[in-house]
């Protein structure tokens, strides 16, 4: 059995430097050399970068996964990526999408640095170690394991700015818990098949609709962007005047409605007001349903890569969100 392990950088790579504050400065040896159990699992560890995850690029994380493909296919078991929380819910899913394999690829990460009493660092590393190694944990793609919790990637936000507790799959909850070292999956969502974008990016914005909303920087987005995202009020509402705007846009650029509410579903047809979600969808918006919106701004990037028509997008967003 070997596990290879990924390093990113983030609060669980962190320690202190001269001047102040705590840097992503600590390799995948010094890592695991502070979780003695992880001895038995024959961890083969890379340091890939060393950053906070506000740093992340696309292209780091394609990369990533070209090199945890080449590991699968030469034999480890599992493979296990820790980076700075900030961005691992908009990073797992993004795994999530393009992992090919029925190896679990799992992700974890620190909200108390190494220099902090009760630093969890060691115990989400060892957690998400013991997942990427469990038969259990197979054909589940990528996985998020914090706090003991196993969260499918596709589900899980960060819901708290400092709380050990953060992450959180509010339509769901978890899969399944790690409980005294053991692995328990307690259920098993349907596995998707895996994305396959080009190298490069197209830009999708998203714009998050707030109250008296004018909407002004909006119009000219289709000369810029190519696709966009909306965080919509509730059910995937917005002030009227913005309805025609973003039913023109819908007609240059994929445009995706989605809840800004954090949990639950944009509906289909049970308002009718200008503005309303049947209104939007009827103007050619695609339904982002379940999915939050910083998953739906991934899942359209990754669509628009592997260069999807808007047929595919709107069929890709009903099979996923
Ligand atoms: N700012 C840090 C990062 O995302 C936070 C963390 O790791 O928890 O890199």
């Amino acid at each position: 059995m070997t596990v290879t392990l990924f390093t990113l950088g983030g609060t669980i790579a962190m320690a202190g430097r001269p001047s102040g504050g705590v840097v992503p400065r600590l390799s995948g040896a010094e890592l695991t050399a502070a979780v003695p159990a992880l001895a038995e699992y024959g961890l083969d560890v890379r340091d890939a970068h060393a950053v906070p995850s506000a740093n992340l690029t696309f292209a780091q994380l394609y990369e990533v996964v070209d090199a945890a493909s080449r590991a699968v296919k030469a034999g480890a078991t599992g493979v296990v990526v820790t980076q700075g929380t900030d961005t691992l819910e908009e990073t797992a899913y993004l795994l999530d999408l393009i992992w090919p394999h029925p190896q679990p690829l799992v992700l974890t990460g620190a909200m108390r640095n190494p220099t902090l009493a009760g630093a969890d660092g060691p115990a989400n590393l060892l957690a998400a170690v013991r997942v990427a190694a469990a038969p259990e944990a197979r054909d589940l793609g990528a996985l998020l394991v914090f706090n003991d919790e196993i969260h499918a990637a596709r589900r899980v936000r960060k819901t708290h700015a400092t709380s050990t507790a953060t992450f959180a799959s509010p339509n769901t909850g978890p899969l399944g818990h790690v409980i005294e070292g053991r692995v328990r999956v307690l259920t098993r969502p349907p596995r998707l098949p895996a994305l396959t974008p080009a190298a490069g990016g197209p830009r999708v914005a998203l714009h998050t609709v707030t109250l008296d909303d004018d909407g002004a920087l909006l119009p000219g987005l289709a000369t810029t962007h190519q696709g966009l995202v909306v965080a919509a009020y509730g059910v995937g509402h917005v002030p009227a005047g913005l309805a025609p705007v973003l039913g023109e846009l819908a007609t240059r650029i994929p445009v995706v409605l989605t809840s800004r509410t954090g949990a639950g579903s944009v509906l289909t047809s049970t308002y009718g007001a200008p503005g309303s979600e049947t209104d939007l969808l009827s103007r050619g918006l695609v339904n982002g349903g379940l999915l939050d919106p910083y998953k739906a701004r991934v899942l359209l990037r990754v669509l628009l890569s592997a260069g999807a028509a808007h047929e595919d997008i709107a069929r890709e967003f009903t099979l996923r969100a």
